[in-house]
This record gives structure tokens, C-alpha cells and sequence, in this order.
């Protein structure tokens, strides 16, 4: 059987406007960012690696002058995947995956710490990255600092069952970014849970069909989500949100299981 831990990768303060592409700038925010270490007979697989611990400290020197006075670090010491395995009495080396729903700074931070696990990511998304690293312009703002490390990248196309079994599978949900991907839990056959991650930040997103202003392509991420909303409202699956306040209030965190 297949367990699930919610972890706090961080916690930032950001205006509302950029969650919401219909509400006016001006009201503040603070949001979690959830990470997930999935626990399978056959290994632990950890979802995002959060925010970079060195970001609550020296927030201009981790993110830069711009992002740092976009994004108000509002964690605590412990908000950061390392501690967060710790309370489940795991170190980075119990970690045989690690899935990076993309490569923005508050989802890849903190991979330098896992230097023996296997990285899954969309092949899209590293691609985009690099051209990115490249000096190609476009409207994506990958971190090379966070993710550019020599680590062990498996790089994937769409689909990807993790385990091999079939209950814990990469579900790409492009349009956020070029190369996004979520992630499904099964119960045999039954979809269970998704950690959709930044393919919809809160459950107001999915319920309104609201999309952010932070994204790559909006028609794709539209479709994203319908995909989403489908899994959760016809096959009965518990969507995690990427960053839902009010669910992370409501979820039970590490060291409780979410399930
Ligand atoms: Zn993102």
C-alpha cells in the first residue's frame, strides 16, 4: 500500500492578482508550497523539492533582486524539504525518486540535496530550461541555480509510470510551463489522488476555470486543467492543489500521513 506525507516546501507572501488573471493587484497573500513524499513498497518518491532554504535568509541572494521583492519568504526554519524528511525520520539518501513538477524556483530548490536519488522530469520542461539558460526569451523563468546541478536527470516523455505497477504515475500537464507534469495516485484501478502542482494553484482556480497570470501558454494550460477537473469531479480522485492556503490548513502535515 502506497502512503503519502504532505511536506511545507516554504511559504510565500505574493499578491493575489498573480493567482487569479481576473482580480486586481493589491491584496496579499501567503501560500504554501506542498511537496509530497509518496512511500511505495518499492522505494520513497518525493514530489517538488520546495524553496531553497538559503531564500528565508537571503532571500535577493538565492532569488534575485526581482523575484525577491515579488515573493515575501513568510517560512519557518523547518519549512524546507531536508527538515521535513527528518520528521519522518528519513534522510535525502532514502529518497530513490525525486519528481520536479517543473523547474521554477519554488518547485526545484532544493534537488542539490538529493545527489543519489533519480530525477523525473518532462523532457519538454528541461528543454525549455536550457533554451531559457541559452538566452532564448520567453515568458518562463526557469532558475538555473535551483535545478542546473549535475543530477541524475531522467528525462521523460508525457506519461511515465514511476514504480512500474501502475499506482503512482506522471501525468504531464503542459501549459504552465512547456514540459509540467502532476502526478496520479491509483487504488488499483481507481484514480485516488493527484498532486497537481502548479497546473492549478488553489481549488478556487479549478471550480471558477480562473488560470494565473503566471503561465506559458494558456489554451494548453486550459486544457490541463479541464484534465484535472475530469479526474477529480467524474473519477472521484482528491486533487492536491500547488499552493491552496485553505487546503493546507485542512490537510493533515508530515509526520502525519495524508493517507
Ligand atoms: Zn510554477
Amino acid at each position: 500500500m502506497t502512503s503519502i506525507h504532505a511536506l511545507c516546501g516554504g511559504m510565500i507572501e505574493l499578491d493575489r492578482s498573480s493567482f487569479f488573471s481576473d482580480v486586481a493587484p493589491g491584496t496579499r497573500i501567503t501560500i504554501p508550497v506542498m511537496c509530497f513524499l509518496i512511500s511505495h513498497p518499492r522505494g520513497h518518491a518525493l514530489v517538488d523539492t520546495g524553496v531553497h532554504r538559503q531564500a528565508r535568509t537571503d532571500p535577493v541572494g538565492r532569488m534575485g533582486e526581482r523575484r525577491a521583492s515579488l515573493f515575501g519568504m513568510r517560512s519557518a526554519p523547518t519549512d524546507e524539504v531536508v527538515s521535513q524528511l527528518a520528521l519522518l525520520g528519513l534522510a535525502p539518501g532514502d529518497v530513490r525518486y525525486v519528481v520536479n513538477s517543473h523547474l521554477h524556483f519554488d518547485h526545484c530548490g532544493g534537488n542539490e540535496f538529493f545527489p543519489s536519488s533519480t530525477f523525473l522530469v518532462q523532457r519538454a520542461e528541461m528543454d525549455a530550461a536550457r533554451r531559457v539558460l541559452g538566452g532564448l526569451a520567453m515568458r518562463y523563468t526557469p532558475s538555473a541555480i535551483d535545478f542546473d546541478h549535475p543530477l541524475d536527470y531522467q528525462l521523460v516523455d508525457g506519461e511515465h509510470d514511476l514504480f512500474g505497477d501502475g499506482q503512482v504515475v506522471l501525468l504531464p500537464t503542459y501549459g504552465h510551463t512547456p514540459g509540467h507534469q502532476s502526478l496520479l495516485i491509483r487504488d488499483g484501478a481507481r484514480p485516488r489522488l493527484v498532486c497537481a502542482a502548479d497546473a492549478c494553484y488553489t481549488r478556487e482556480n479549478m471550480d471558477r476555470d480562473v488560470l494565473p497570470n503566471v503561465l506559458w501558454n494558456p489554451s494548453v494550460m486550459r486544457e490541463s486543467l479541464a484534465a484535472l477537473r475530469k479526474l477529480r469531479d467524474q473519477a472521484g480522485a482528491t486533487v492536491f492543489y500547488g499552493h491552496d492556503p485553505a487546503q493546507w490548513e485542512t490537510t493533515p502535515q508530515a509526520p502525519a500521513p495524508v493517507m
